[in-house]
């Protein structure tokens, strides 16, 4: 069974149509690397699958959990059930500035979970290794490279322990030098078979890391398929034009 079905989903901000029926399927340990022009919608993509957004018609079901169907969407406890099954790591960190690295990934789970402190503690250390911060459990974010602060809001999502983690253009406020560190820690996670949809504009990372390619136009699928299928041999002559464009 698919870990998330997104069915003839559609969304409008006022009347500009943003989603025009957009139907995929993530099963689980998928790594799918979202791309396509600014504006597309890939954003808004992202954000309906974890509720920032509210969609108008379509279905998206979460391990079977219909989080809106058909347009219509669960109670709130049982919302909350769902999206908690899923973490965000977006393109600006979103760190608290007044937080330590320690507390912005001990938030979350200290407000949701009931988790005794030491425990909780452990693991956020723990994570903080995994990204390779552990000296810098006790700073503030201010004194974080970017690609550093990136890591930290990567070890957060962690701490939810999410069944998919979503990616929206994670490297692309990092200057190039620091991107390379935060896209190591997302190939180790795939590894460990974590599924993972990925807005991207690094073409390859998408070949190397992700399973699937969804490229999105004008609120559209425009193709999908494979790496070598989407970004070695385009069929539609859009994404052939896109991918000039970006490689
Ligand atoms: P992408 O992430 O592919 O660049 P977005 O999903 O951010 O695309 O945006 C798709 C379209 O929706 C754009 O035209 C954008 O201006 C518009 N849009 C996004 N968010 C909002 C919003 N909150 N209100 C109005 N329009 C929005
Ligand atoms: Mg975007």
């Amino acid at each position: 069974m698919a870990i998330l079905e997104v069915n003839n989903v559609k969304k409008s901000f006022g009347t500009l149509e943003v989603l025009k029926q957009i139907t995929f399927e993530i099963e689980r340990n998928d790594v799918i690397a979202i791309i396509g022009p600014s504006g597309s919608g890939k954003s808004t993509m992202l954000r309906s699958l974890i509720h920032l957004e509210e969609i108008d018609e379509g279905s998206i079901i979460v391990d079977g959990n219909p989080m809106v169907q058909d347009g219509v969407y669960s109670k709130p406890s049982e919302l909350k059930k769902i999206t908690s099954k899923m973490g965000m790591v977006f393109q600006h960190f979103n760190l608290f500035p007044h937080l330590t690295v320690v507390e912005n990934i001990e938030l979350s789970p200290k407000l949701t979970k009931k988790i005794p402190v030491k425990q909780l503690r452990e693991k956020s250390l723990e994570l903080l290794k995994k990204v390779g911060l552990s000296e810098k459990a006790d700073v503030f974010p201010a004194s974080l490279s970017g690609g550093q602060k990136q890591r930290v809001a990567i070890a957060r999502a962690l701490m939810m322990e999410p069944d998919i983690l979503l990616f929206d253009e994670p490297t692309s406020a990092l200057d190039p030098e620091l991107t390379g560190e935060v896209l190591q820690v997302m190939k180790d996670l795939a590894t460990e078979q974590m599924t993972m949809v990925v807005v991207t504009h690094e073409m390859g990372f998408a070949k190397e890391v992700a399973n699937k390619v969804i490229f999105m136009d004008d609120g559209k699928i425009v193709e999908a398929g494979t790496p070598s299928e989407v970004i070695e041999n385009p069929k539609i002559d859009r994404t052939r034009a896109f991918l000039q464009r970006s490689l």
